[in-house]
C-alpha cells in the first residue's frame, strides 16, 4: 500500500493510501509571512476525508472549502460540525464524534477516534522553547483560564497587524477548542496515531501502541488536565513513553504564527528527550510537503 505523508504547516498533512486521500487538519493558509507549502485550501482538488483534531483556526480553517469544493466527508468534534454547517458544508458530509466511534475511510482503513486534550495555551503568550522548563499554574478554575486566555488574546493584537487580520478572517466562532480528539488509523501498512496538540489523557494513550505516532510539539504541554511541570520535549517524551511507537513524527512545530511562535521550534531537545526514553523508535523529521513514506523501513520493536 502507498502510504505517503506530507506535512503543509502547523498539524496539516495529507495522507495518502493508496487512491484514498485523508487530510489531518486542514489549515492551509496562513498569514503573510509565515513560511509553508504556499498552497491554499481553495487549491486542494483531492479530498476523501478530512480528520480535524479540534476546531480552533489553525487547525479547521480551510474545512469548510476543502469539504464543498470536493464533497470530501469531515470528521470532528460536535462543534467542529457546527462551524462546518454554518459555514455551508452539508449536513452529509459531516461525522460528529467524542471518542470511542470507529469511521470506515475505505475498505481497508478505519479511524478510531479519543478523547484528548488542548495545550495548556492559557499558560503562555510566545511559545515556550522546547527545552525550556516551565512551572507553576496548577489547579486553575475554568474562568482563572478564560481570563488568562483573554489577557492572551489582548497581547496577539500586539502582534502586528497582518496577525490582526489573519485572525480576524479566520474567525469561524468556535466555542474554544471543541473538545481536543486523537485518531488512530487502521490501515495495512500500520497504525498511525495523529495528534494536533500537545495534550493528552495519560490513560488513553496507554497500550494503544501506533506503529507510527504524530505528536503535536507545541506550547505548554496538557497531562491529564494540568500544565506539565517540566519542558515540552519531557512533554512528548512522557506521550512517546505510553504509546511505545516505533517511529515519532512531529507536528505544530513550525514558525506558524510569526510574534507567537518564535521561528521554527529547535527540535534538538525533543530529539534528545525521545533517544532517552524511547531508545528504539526514530524521529521522523519531514520537510514541507516531502512525499515521505510513513511506515517505509520502520524499526523493529
Ligand atoms: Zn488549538
Amino acid at each position: 500500500m502507498d502510504t505517503t505523508l506530507d506535512w503543509f504547516g502547523c498539524a496539516t498533512f495529507r495522507l495518502a493510501l493508496d487512491d484514498l486521500v485523508v487530510w489531518l487538519d486542514a489549515y492551509l493558509d496562513r498569514v503573510p509571512g509565515a513560511p509553508g507549502p504556499g498552497v491554499r485550501a481553495d487549491e486542494v482538488a483531492e479530498a476523501d476525508w478530512i480528520l480535524v483534531g479540534h476546531s480552533h483556526f489553525d487547525h479547521v480553517w480551510g474545512a469548510e472549502r476543502i469539504a464543498r469544493n470536493t464533497g470530501a466527508r469531515v470528521v470532528g468534534s460536535y462543534e467542529t460540525v457546527r462551524v462546518l454547517l454554518a459555514a455551508g458544508v452539508p449536513p452529509r458530509q459531516l461525522v460528529a464524534v467524542a471518542g470511542g466511534e470507529r469511521v470506515r475511510l475505505g475498505p481497508h482503513v478505519v479511524a478510531v477516534v479519543y478523547p484528548s486534550q488542548h495545550s495548556c495555551v492559557w499558560a503562555h503568550r510566545e511559545f515556550p522553547g522546547a527545552g525550556e522548563v516551565c512551572l507553576g499554574d496548577l489547579g486553575l478554575t475554568y474562568d482563572e483560564r478564560q481570563a488568562r486566555f483573554a489577557e492572551l488574546g489582548a497581547w496577539l493584537v500586539s502582534v502586528g497587524p497582518d496577525v490582526l487580520e489573519h485572525l480576524r478572517a479566520s474567525d469561524q466562532h468556535a466555542l474554544g477548542d471543541g473538545g481536543a480528539l486523537v485518531f488512530v488509523l487502521e490501515t495495512p501498512a500500520g497504525r498511525l496515531l495523529y495528534q494536533d496538540t500537545s495534550g493528552c489523557w495519560t490513560s488513553m494513550l496507554r497500550n494503544l501502541q501506533p506503529d507510527v505516532a504524530i505528536l503535536a510539539a507545541a506550547g505548554r504541554g496538557n497531562l491529564d488536565g494540568e500544565p506539565i511541570q517540566g519542558s515540552l520535549a519531557q512533554f512528548v517524551a512522557a506521550e512517546a513513553r505510553l504509546l511505545q511507537p516505533r517511529r515519532v513524527v512531529l507536528s505544530h512545530h513550525d514558525d506558524w504564527l510569526p510574534g507567537f511562535t518564535s521561528g521554527d521550534l529547535d527540535v534538538a531537545p525533543v530529539r534528545a528527550a525521545l533517544a532517552c526514553t524511547v531508545p528504539r523508535s526514530d524521529l521522523l523529521e519531514l520537510g514541507y510537503r516531502g512525499g515521505d513514506d510513513v511506515f517505509g523501513g520502520l524499526p523493529g520493536r
